[in-house]
């Protein structure tokens, strides 16, 4: 183009041409203005699109945070629907348990007198289980051992004698052999029977001391006292009438009795007295049998 302008000028003569060239300057300059300010603005567009960028690129960082809150935060929300639903169902076994546990409170309400009842029954036969052997239905040992210790130490404070009587049945172990096991309970059921029936006294007790013994405890008696009792059930199991074919005693179930008698001490231990009659009984045995002996301490 510059090149055609030049051939123009030719044509037209020198004094054209210069001032030709002086507008071309001119140009050239405005040109070179313009070219200048296009750069600048070049320059300001590459800083606008670097800016730009960089305002992308942080945009984008933001919409990767708001995305990955927004995960978050629907995670949470499907935790609490959950949880809501999991609180309803509670609820709703709750609510459930609360209607039946109203029916069965009406229910108890309205048989509180059976139930009652029935539960002074159990405490009674819970009472009994662990006071009375299962067997001969006579106080058990524990039963003993308790009543035992509680008459020791109130007729030590009433300065007041203790007997006790211990008896074993003769040659039991060839009763069984002989009548056979169940023969033998049954015979042990009637002996305690008849030992029981000989005391009267509301303090006395007869207890299954174990095996085919048993011991009497009698408050509040002395030598004679407990060696009338001893004689009463010796008499007692001979009235019986148990065929023991197999004892060398005689022809019916018989007992020995050891009987101990002592004042009690505060603080010394019945044990004494219980070693005492055992070894009364064994004197009894000793001598015979199906008699009674007092121990001498
Ligand atoms: P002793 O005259 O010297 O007392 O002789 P015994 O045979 O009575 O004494 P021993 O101690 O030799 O035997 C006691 C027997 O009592 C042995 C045992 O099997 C029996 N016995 C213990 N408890 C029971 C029971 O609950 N039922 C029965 N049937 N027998 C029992
Ligand atoms: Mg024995
Ligand atoms: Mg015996």
């Amino acid at each position: 183009m510059w090149a055609n302008c030049y051939k123009i000028v030719d044509i037209n003569g020198h004094k054209s041409m210069e001032t030709e060239n002086h507008r071309l300057a001119g140009t050239e300059q405005l040109l070179a203005v313009t070219i200048e300010s296009l750069q600048q603005e070049i320059n300001d567009l590459k800083t606008q699109n670097h800016e730009l960028r960089e305002r992308l690129s942080a945009k984008t960082v933001q919409e990767e945070q708001i995305s990955k809150a927004n995960y978050g935060l629907q995670i949470e929300i499907l935790e609490r629907q959950q949880t809501e639903t999991a609180l309803r169902l509670l609820l709703e076994r709750l609510v459930h348990e609360k209607n039946d546990l109203e029916i069965l409170l009406d229910t108890t309400t309205s048989h509180s007198d059976t139930i009652e009842a029935l539960m002074y029954d159990k405490a009674l036969s819970l009472a009994r289980e662990v006071t009375i052997d299962g067997m001969t239905q006579i106080a058990n040992r524990r039963a003993f051992d308790q009543r035992l210790a509680t008459e020791w130490q109130r007729l030590a404070r009433e300065e007041m004698p203790i007997a006790l009587l211990l008896c074993d049945v003769d040659f039991f172990k060839r009763f069984n052999d002989r009548y056979g096991h169940p023969a033998g309970d049954d015979c042990l059921r009637a002996v305690a029977k008849a030992i029981e029936s000989s005391i009267r006294r509301p303090a006395d007790l007869a207890a299954r001391y174990g095996g085919e013994e048993f011991a009497v405890i009698l408050p509040n008696t002395n030598r004679d006292g407990a060696t009338f009792i001893a004689e009463k059930i010796c008499r007692s199991v001979n009235e019986l009438k148990i065929a023991h074919e197999a004892s060398y005693v005689g022809d019916y179930v018989s007992v020995s009795i050891g009987i101990a008698a002592v004042l009690p001490e505060r603080q010394v231990s019945p044990r004494g007295l219980i070693e005492s009659a055992d070894r009364a009984l064994y004197l009894a045995k000793d001598q015979g049998r199906n008699g009674f002996v007092f121990n001498v301490q």
